[in-house]
């Protein structure tokens, strides 16, 4: 009987053998006793492989509709697997907005060892295409991007790719594979923040990499073990039992989310609403607008009055929690890039990001409204010119 992923994260194909235990046990062991010298054991030493970890691999794999699954121990490390399967000499396409820790680890760590990069506006999938060299071994792809959620054609991308016989990797935080399934549209790669919705407790830091490819999945066990950049024992039990819960995590953060993007639309002191949902090329490529959006407030002075005014969110960085997280990109992930191009690309003072969480969506919307009414400034609203005319 093929099961549904809803009631594949719930229930293990073989329950527990000794006691029958609803949860998996936690191995919490380095090493394990080799009986037969020499012989063939399942596990011998935990960073090489654990029974939790494997069965959170199992289930990471079975998500994605994919062969292969590896944790590790931030979504970071995760990319950096994935670079590390290429070759000095190699060159890699990616996204000029792609996420500030990925940009970070490309330019100032693995340009060390000749690998090259390109940054393009990934929206045109022809930009990708004029930027292939004889060298190009990866174009890395992330989709909705962030803080504006740009699109980048997944099918359009993988077509170019296979023409040039290139491999494409996809960074899937943002929809979880229960909204997007990267490797059923034909990319080689897909990877996660499992720190982000998969987890979605804030509280575990991981990172997933999942593939169909036996190759690609060999090289990346060496790199995992050989690296020791492996998911730790007990955050593997953790997250897989965080896992559990993610299907109907998501699905009410994401019915908020829309009502969220609904709200946010009408509203005066809003000038600008980014949502995935609103997009027709990620509609076809995913099956909802997922649970994070933008907007920016039409007095971009007032961001500190605005956070200030709100009492259910968290104000910080991440997303994916339990708890809605209202995130400024503008002093927090992307305030590492210089002023005038944090500006210029539209990373604003006024501009917020707002992950979705599980409270109950009328409180939501009632602090979203109070908070807003504290910004909102009748003279702009009686002189729209004021307002930002990019609709
Ligand atoms: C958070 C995030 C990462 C990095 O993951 P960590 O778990 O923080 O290392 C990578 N990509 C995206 C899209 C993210 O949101």
């Amino acid at each position: 009987m093929s099961l549904t992923k809803q009631t594949q994260l719930i229930h293990d194909s073989q329950r527990e053998p000794t006691y029958q235990s609803a949860n998996q046990p936690l191995y919490y062991s380095s090493t394990y006793h080799q009986q037969q010298l020499g012989g063939a054991t399942p596990y011998d030493y935990a960073r090489s492989g654990n029974p939790n970890r494997t069965h959170l691999e199992t289930k990471l794999a079975q998500l994605e509709n994919g062969k292969h699954g590896f944790a590790f121990n931030s979504g970071i490390a995760a990319i950096t697997a994935v670079f590390l399967t290429l070759q000095a000499g190699d060159h890699v396409i990616l996204p000029d907005d792609v996420y500030g820790g990925t940009f970070r680890l490309t330019e100032q760590i693995l340009a060390k060892f000749n690998i090259t990069f390109t940054t393009v506006n990934a929206e045109d999938p022809k930009n990708i295409e004029n930027a292939i060299q004889p060298n190009t071994a990866l174009i890395y792809i992330e989709t909705p991007s962030n803080p504006l959620f740009k699109i980048t054609n997944i099918p359009a991308v993988i077509d170019i790719a296979q023409h040039h016989h290139i491999r494409v990797a996809v960074d899937n935080t943002f929809m979880t594979p229960l909204g997007q399934q990267p490797l059923d549209l034909g990319a080689d790669i897909v990877i996660h923040s499992a720190t982000k919705f998969l987890s979605g407790h804030s509280d575990v830091i991981a990172g997933a990499v999942i593939t169909n490819d036996d190759d690609i999945a060999d090289a990346l066990y060496l790199i995992q073990n050989g690296t020791g950049t492996a998911l730790s024992v007990y955050d593997s039990w953790t997250l897989t039992q965080h896992l559990k819960t993610l299907d109907v995590r998501f699905k009410q953060s994401v019915k908020s989310a829309k009502k969220i993007n609904t709200f946010l639309a009408q509203h005066p002191a809003v000038s600008e609403v980014y949502y995935p949902g609103n997009s027709s090329t990620h509609l076809r490529q995913a099956h909802h607008g997922g649970a994070v959006l933008g907007f920016r407030l039409v007095d971009e002075t007032k961001a500190q009055q605005f956070v200030d005014a709100l009492s259910i969110p968290l104000v910080s960085v991440s997303l994916g929690g339990v708890e809605t997280i209202v995130s400024h990109p503008n002093t927090m992930s992307h305030a590492a890039i210089p002023q005038h191009i944090r500006e210029a690309r539209g990373i604003t003072f006024g501009l917020f990001r707002i992950s979705v969480g599980l409270e109950n969506i009328d409180d939501l919307i009632l602090d979203l409204d109070i908070a807003l009414k504290e910004v909102y400034d009748e003279s702009l609203i009686k002189h729209p010119q004021a307002q930002s005319s990019s609709g």
